[in-house]
């Protein structure tokens, strides 16, 4: 195995993945840097949530190949990553309360059949606070609006105390007070030098609350600093052809 650089959180090469035969995406090369909040931008049915799925091992892949810190395995160890998918991916009639939603995240760190331990859900309590949501812990998951649902899994991720967390659209539907909230959740990683990825919609605050950005419509288009890639020219090459593959003089 080639040295891994650890500067790098993960790395993917040659990734291609395809529903039915029709690729979502093509040949991605893609290294996440360490200790950085990435944005990942695209339009609709660009491979965003594809791209987080491929590399949380959840989709077979048609080809390539991801490797993860610290040493460049193709299996991350438990606890490296913590996944917060989109509010509404989830079956929510699922009976549990806020509080044991939260607590399931410190299962990893708990052996087989272990029961949470009074500093698991202190833990756990502490999170919700954290996201503002102290006072509904003891409500059923499926008595929440989609935005408490997105901060439930956001502080569910938080004990899980990774050192990756995919997180997609966290921002969507969220009011303006939530946002604050998850953003300084996203500083706050970043300040205990986690890695952060987040798949994000709103192009006017992606200079503000991200370091790093990727692009993407099927294949990269560009990535890197914000500052470097946020560009309008990149922007109108990422979402001039919406969902379709780009040619590579593009
Ligand atoms: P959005 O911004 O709308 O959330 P996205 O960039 O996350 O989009 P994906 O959800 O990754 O896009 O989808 C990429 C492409 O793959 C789309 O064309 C989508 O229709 C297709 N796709 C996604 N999931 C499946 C599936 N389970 N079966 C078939 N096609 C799928």
């Amino acid at each position: 195995m080639n040295k891994f650089n650890q500067q790098f959180a993960i790395e993917v090469e040659d990734l291609t993945v395809a529903y039915d035969a029709k690729p979502a995406l093509w040949d991605i090369d893609l290294q996440i840097p360490r200790g950085q909040i990435m944005a990942i931008v695209g339009p609709n049915g660009a491979g965003k949530t594809t791209l987080i799925k491929a590399v949380l091992g959840l989709l077979p892949t048609a080809s390539g190949m991801v490797r993860f810190m610290p040493d460049g395995s193709a299996k991350p160890s438990s606890n490296l990553i913590a996944y917060v998918p989109q509010s509404g991916s989830v079956d929510w009639d699922f009976p549990a309360t806020v509080l044991d939603v939260v607590s399931m995240g410190r299962y990893g760190h708990l052996g087989w059949i272990r029961r949470p331990t009074r500093s698991d859900i202190l833990m756990a309590r502490e999170a919700l606070h954290k996201l503002g949501m102290a006072d509904y812990e003891r409500r059923q998951i499926s008595q929440l609006s989609g935005g408490q649902q997105q901060r439930v899994f956001l502080a569910r991720a938080l004990v899980q105390q990774a050192e990756i967390y995919l997180m997609d659209e966290p921002f969507k539907g969220v009011d303006a007070r939530t946002e604050g909230a998850i953003v300084s959740l996203l500083r706050e990683l970043r300040k205990n030098n986690k890695t952060v990825v987040v798949v994000h919609h709103d192009l006017q605050t992606v200079k503000e609350y991200f370091d790093w950005v990727t692009l993407i419509n099927v294949q990269i288009v560009d990535a890197g600093p914000v500052d470097k890639v946020f560009t309008e020219e990149n922007l109108n090459r990422t979402y001039r052809s919406a969902g379709g593959l780009l040619t590579k003089e593009a």
